[in-house]
């Protein structure tokens, strides 16, 4: 058997299946990777892994690889040399812009990429096609936390290294399935439960890290800033706010005082759903505790309103001024495997390398002094990535280069995404696989996996890790550096991209954050891999880069002070009523990753797992005659969708659940809703409002 026997190399990496980033060793033979190790030493996963990890590797050698460009013809692809296929997506391409102007090329880029290509990516856009509408699928995940991350702190980071987490005595989970999708993680919550700490679990279902929570509270979808609201009324009610570090080393207490007044638990167990007596439960739990960490993830940042959301969580912390020591602070869990880093380095339509801001005058100088060009020729800002599909909608946009990105899976709405699709003059796309959005490019230019190309990634808790090459690209695939690098030699910009090797744009990314909020300047391949790792800010060679922010109480906005917010709760945009009575809600599941375009070809995940099944309480489905497995229609005002019904206890018996992963007749996201957070635009995918009826078996 090819997979037996030993090994030619072993090659210490990282899984990209989530913002964890474990350490894996890949055994290599004869080119392709057959196999893995534990890499014991790496220090975050200490030699774990979930099952994605332990399965990732099936996919290398996987038989739809994508083995060299496609071109379409009438009646599907054919295989294309690149010297066509190059010339015909900028010929294409340019030809658009020639007719209608830069802005009507788009380019959609993917979190889930190394830190270089983030950044070639946002280069490239702006230097090569020159347009303004460039963004990527982190709009998707969690945007509305580093907006408000920036909001509050001054900085969008995790507060904390995950080590942090193993001291704290309480710990809030809000929002997060986290086990199921960061499973790693996990690890450290229940080593602090055996250090004693209390765990509080918010969530409309009871997922698997809920079922070993000391306190669990069922909030109903969309409620989640009228909770946190009212466990800080409670907390200021009971004395349990540090005073002293408020008037230090925040701003804007007294507009938050005064709003939660009226979140009595009584007036917020009514909008929540929470009982009162757990809302004062949860502020006894965390508002004396010793030391602490609130972590939340997309359960509260999805949202019309996820800025608020997470920004009325951060008061929770802000309050008992328990952030920037050892196992006191905040995090929000990113979940693709480069959420962190993909959101970092300029590939956002609102920002320039270095977590500059796009719209500031002094950012864009700097960079347009890096890249030497004039800063008028900078574009400006641009569309978000549902607004770039809007635009194609409306006929504005006519030509779209993609990169990693699966937008007909993972956009709400997808009936008016694929209506959207088939509009486009001219559409090329950089994949691996033939994603269900590659199936509508004119061209597709075959890129690599991450296990096939050198560079780095930067873990949730803002650990900067290398990503090894461990094998080549099969066939007459290429790295996705290479392609940009030819498509922007096609554009007459060759001079801005004429890079050897990754390690060149790492280089240079680190330099263009120098002294931007996100530095990496300090840092290199050689150091990186000594230390397993660097967290920015790292801004000078000598610097050993910083695992904890905000120590002292110094926080990142000028004066050094962090900023609380006052929101009122606002009901989603898309309530319950009598048309549409119970609530719909989003997310995933243990053996499946984002769009599904890899896990869903990884046969032993699939099998965990092999299709979408909606989730319904006992007292719903009683009261709607279902029965365990039985097929079910899922009805909103976008449209509809069939699959079989798990009838759990799990879940809130007002609120329906489908896992997101898959395509086509079992996409989630055919009857989501495309509204967007006016801050953020950030997509409402976890509440919208539905009716559920049984349907006979196909
Ligand atoms: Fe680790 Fe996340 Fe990969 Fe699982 S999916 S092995 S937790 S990085």
């Amino acid at each position: 058997d090819f997979h037996d026997g030993e090994p030619d190399k072993l090659v210490k990496t990282h899984c990209c299946f989530c913002g964890v980033q474990c350490g894996i060793q890949l055994k290599v033979k004869y080119n392709k990777v057959i196999g893995f190790e534990p890499w014991d030493e790496f220090p975050v996963n200490q030699g774990k892994l979930c099952p994605k990890g332990v399965l990732r590797y099936m996919q290398n050698d996987h038989p739809d690889r994508l083995l060299s460009p496609l071109i379409r013809t009438e009646d599907g692809f054919r295989a294309a040399g690149w010297y066509e296929s190059l010339n015909k997506t900028a010929d294409s391409l340019k030809a658009i812009q020639d007719k209608h102007g830069k802005d009507a090329v788009a380019f959609l880029g993917g979190a889930s990429m190394t830190n270089e290509k983030a950044y070639l990516n946002g280069k490239f856009a702006r230097i090569a096609l020159q347009t303004a509408n460039i963004d990527y699928n982190g709009r998707l995940c969690m945007v509305s936390a580093g907006a408000a991350n920036r909001m509050a702190f001054g900085v969008d980071r995790a507060a904390n290294p995950w080590s942090d987490i193993l001291l704290a005595k309480t710990i809030i989970l809000t929002g997060t399935n986290l086990a199921e999708c960061f499973p790693i993680l996990t690890d450290y919550v229940w080593r602090a439960r055996d250090n004693g700490a209390k765990i509080i679990v918010i969530d409309p279902r009871i997922t698997p890290i809920g079922r070993t929570a000391d306190l669990f509270l069922p909030v109903r979808p969309g409620r989640d800033s009228a909770l946190a609201n009212g466990i800080l009324h409670v907390m200021i009610e009971r004395g349990w706010t540090d005073e002293k570090f408020i008037a230090e080393h925040t701003h804007d207490f007294d507009k938050v005082r005064e709003l939660v007044k009226k979140y009595t638990p009584e007036v917020t167990e009514k909008l929540s759903g929470v009982p009162a007596k757990n809302i004062i439960k949860a502020a006894e739990m965390w508002g004396p505790a010793e030391t602490s960490m609130l972590l939340h993830a997309r359960g509260i940042e999805h949202h019309t309103k996820g800025v608020e959301n997470v920004l009325t969580y951060i008061n929770l912390v802000l309050a008992t001024g328990r952030i920037g020591k050892p196992g006191c602070g905040y995090g929000t869990i990113t979940g693709q495997g480069n959420g962190q880093g993909g959101r970092e380095h300029g590939q956002r339509c609102n920002q320039l390398p270095g977590g500059r801001d796009i719209n500031k005058p002094e950012h864009r100088q700097f960079i347009a002094d890096f890249w030497k060009i004039p800063e008028p020729e900078l574009p400006k800002q641009g569309l978000t990535a549902c607004e770039i599909i809007d635009a194609i909608e409306r006929g504005e946009i006519k030509g779209l280069l993609s990169i990693s990105i699966n937008p007909l899976v993972s956009i709400p709405d997808s009936n008016r995404t694929r209506a959207a699709l088939e509009k486009l003059e001219f559409f090329a796309c950089i994949d691996f696989f033939l994603s269900e959005t590659a199936r509508y490019a004119d061209v597709v230019l075959a890129g690599s996996l991450q296990e096939e190309d050198e560079g780095t990634v930067t873990t949730g808790e803002g650990r900067c890790v290398r990503l090894r090459n461990s094998v080549p690209p099969p066939v007459d695939a290429r790295v996705d550096w290479w392609i940009i690098r030819e498509l922007a030699k096609r554009l007459g910009k060759e001079k801005w991209f004429n890079y050897s090797k990754a390690e060149e744009i790492f280089d240079e990314l680190a330099a263009a954050s120098k002294g931007g909020p996100i530095d990496y300047s300090g840092m290199t391949y050689e150091k990186i891999e000594n230390n397993m790792g660097i967290f920015w800010p790292c801004p000078a060679p000598e610097h050993p880069g910083t695992p904890r922010l905000f120590e002292g109480g110094k926080f990142h906005h000028p004066d050094g002070k962090a900023k609380f917010h006052a929101y009122e709760y606002r009901p989603p945009a898309e309530d319950v009523d009598v048309e549409y009575p119970i609530f719909f809600t989003t997310g995933r599941v243990v053996s499946q990753y984002l769009s599904g375009t890899q896990t869903r070809r990884i046969g032993a995940l699939v099998d965990q797992y092999p299709e979408p099944l909606c989730e319904i309480h006992p007292l719903l489905a009683t009261k709607l005659g279902i029965e365990n497995r039985d097929m079910v229609k899922v009805s909103t005002r976008r449209g509809e969708i069939t699959l079989p019904a798990l009838v759990v206890q799990t879940i809130r018996p007002d609120t329906i659940f489908i896992p997101y992963h898959w395509a086509g007749k079992k996409a989630a996201n055919q009857v989501t809703n495309r509204v967007l957070d006016p801050i953020s635009k950030i997509p409402e995918f976890k509440v919208c409002a539905c009716r559920l009826e049984k349907v006979a078996a196909p």
